[in-house]
């Protein structure tokens, strides 16, 4: 198994299940994959039995038929929407990929990279949860992400 295609499945799957329990207008921070597994920021302050919720909450939506769509959409229309969700963090995620074309400067991913340039940016979206996303997500059938 590709381990970093599950970590970032995975985080996926985390800020949807925190989301299902914390409310949608929880602050989303960043969540790449990373060498050995991920990790995802959220502005809220959790504890211990909030972490078992969380897990046991992921579990229910990857035991669930859900499966990742993968959406293209303009670098405006994604800052409209986090706008609309209040999502500062993303917003300014946004802002620095307009500048630069990429989140940061080692950027591999030439589909990414090629996309900012065009003024576009991909996003994952699940049934209640959309978000940006570079693709390269596993552990769903039909998947397109
Ligand atoms: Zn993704």
């Amino acid at each position: 198994m590709d381990l970093e295609k599950a970590g970032h499945s995975l985080s996926h799957v985390m800020t949807l299940a925190v989301k299902r329990l914390y409310g949608k207008d929880i602050l989303l921070g960043f969540g790449p994959a990373i060498k050995n597994g991920f990790y995802q920021d959220f502005d809220y302050p959790f504890s211990q039995p909030d972490l078992e919720k969380i897990e046991s909450e992921m579990r229910d939506i990857i035991n669930s038929d859900y499966s990742f769509e993968r959406e293209l959409i303009r670098i405006e229309d994604a800052k409209e929407y986090y706008r609309k969700n209040n999502q500062k963090y993303k917003l300014e995620l946004l802002e620095d990929i307009q500048k630069k074309g990429s989140v940061n400067s080692t950027e591999s991913n030439e589909e990414i990279v090629n996309l900012a340039k065009d003024g576009f940016v991909s996003f994952n979206n699940l049934p209640e949860h959309k978000d940006l996303c570079k693709g390269g997500c596993i552990g769903y059938e039909n998947s397109n992400c």
